[in-house]
């Protein structure tokens, strides 16, 4: 860790905490994180020369691994044409048929350059269309860091124990309403009250910023039905679950069509890409053919939405999600087995690239007040053991796992081998 304590430590001088995004610093399970020079498939290289399986994928977009020839290639060739425009290209077109092909609720979209973006304007936009000002979110869920979603929120804003943050205007806080995800009851009665004056729900179809959560059957209905009946605007904030649990999203796992959809992560194969879009009435509300503005200067960049549609263009291989999720299940599986036969008490969750493991002595965890129930001093235990080993997960228990197409079953395996001695040792 020589070289990565170094850097580390110069970086301090530089960047508040050492990082340029909070869960970065470690700041939870403590310790020096690694500093990356190469990743190539499912392993990365730091620059101590230590090889490590990746689990974190970073933080999601990685979904066919580390530079993925074809993605490469992509990007290789646009660069060779010019960074940036800042006009029309052929290829952004591209991207959004792709999308829409998989995602078919989204009948209009734009491009940003990242998920913050993306929710951000679709908030605005939900505001626009309905003439309303409140919206509701869900406790535990991370809706990137903009004002108005940076209430009750999970991913770093947890993991540095600060849902809330300083800094956001008490008077635009209040007119965002939250509520535990996967209750439903909760959702009716306030909409019973105050439905009137409610623009959207926000919601992640999957949370995967308190740990992974996946909705109970008749919650994602129910907040569709609850939209229908009130005017508000149904959002789907599938910034990690699109193209990552399934090749049409949440949404097409669970066959529930929301009004917009906000995207990212996988959308950018690794480079800097969000986009928002759905319904054409609500999406034509939208500058310049309608009052609400949005903008970017480097929106739709085209080496970004060539790095985007190669990746795409490689999830359609047949049976791509089958046996993504039939390796995230080996991993999930053999860590639930391993815990059992440990005397440990982990219950494991997984679909598609997308998995989270939470040390919660028994049962399924279906909410922030669970996850919160969780032990931490485990999960320390463990995460570290595990670095050790060479195995690189999220380092807080309020972030997903993430298993790309380049993962094979022996890296699968020899994981769970490490996992069993770091599980042994707790
Ligand atoms: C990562 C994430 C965001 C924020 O995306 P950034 O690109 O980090 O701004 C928003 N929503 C969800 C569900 C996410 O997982």
């Amino acid at each position: 860790m020589q070289r990565s304590e170094q850097l580390f430590q110069q970086a301090q001088k530089l960047f508040p905490g050492g990082v340029n995004s909070p869960v970065r610093a470690f700041g939870r399970v403590g310790g020096t994180p690694p500093y990356f020079k190469r990743g190539s498939g499912p392993y990365l290289f730091d620059e101590d020369d230590k090889q490590y399986i990746d689990y974190i994928g970073s933080w999601g977009p990685m979904v066919l691994g580390h530079a993925h020839p074809g993605v490469i290639k992509a990007v290789q060739d646009a660069a060779s044409d010019s960074l940036s425009f800042g006009a029309p290209t052929a290829v952004e077109t591209e991207l959004a048929l792709k999308i829409q092909q998989h995602l078919p609720s989204m009948q209009m979209m734009r491009m940003v350059s990242s998920g913050t973006e993306a929710t951000m304007s679709a908030i605005r936009l939900a505001r626009g269309f309905t003439g309303r000002d409140k919206i509701l979110k869900f406790e535990g869920c991370y809706h990137g860091h903009s004002d108005s979603l940076l209430v009750k929120a999970g991913s770093g804003a947890l993991t540095m124990g600060e849902p809330d943050s300083a800094g956001v205007p008490t008077d635009l806080a209040k007119l965002t309403l939250t509520l535990p995800y996967n209750n439903l009851e909760a959702v009716e009665q306030l909409f019973a009250v105050d439905g009137s004056n409610i623009a959207a729900i926000i919601v992640e179809p999957i949370a995967g910023n308190m740990g992974m959560i996946c909705p109970v059957p008749g919650f994602l209905e129910g907040l569709r039905v609850i939209c229908d009946q009130h005017g508000a605007v149904l959002i789907f904030d599938e910034v990690m679950t699109g193209f990552r649990v399934h090749i049409g999203g949440a949404q097409g796992l669970y066959k529930v069509r929301p009004d917009l959809t906000t995207l990212g992560k996988v959308i950018g194969g690794g480079l800097p890409v969000g986009a928002f879009g759905g319904r054409t009435d609500i999406m034509q509300c939208i500058a310049p053919l309608g009052p609400v503005y949005q903008a970017g200067t480097l929106s739709g960049n085209p080496i970004a939405m060539a790095s985007g549609l190669a990746t795409l263009t490689a999830l359609e291989a047949p049976d791509f999600f089958q046996n993504l999720h039939a390796m995230t299940h080996r991993l999930t599986e053999g860590l639930s087995s391993l815990a059992e036969s440990a005397g440990i008490g982990l219950s494991t969750v997984g679909q598609g690239g997308m998995f989270g493991f939470f040390f919660s002595g028994q049962g399924p965890v279906s909410n922030f007040e669970a996850v919160m129930a969780g032990d931490a001093d485990q999960f320390n235990r463990f995460f570290h053991s595990m670095l050790d080993q060479g195995v690189y997960l999220a380092p807080s228990p309020f972030e997903s796992g993430f298993v790309s197409a380049s993962h094979t079953s022996e890296d699968i395996d020899r994981t769970l081998e490490k996992a069993e001695r770091a599980l042994q040792s707790l």
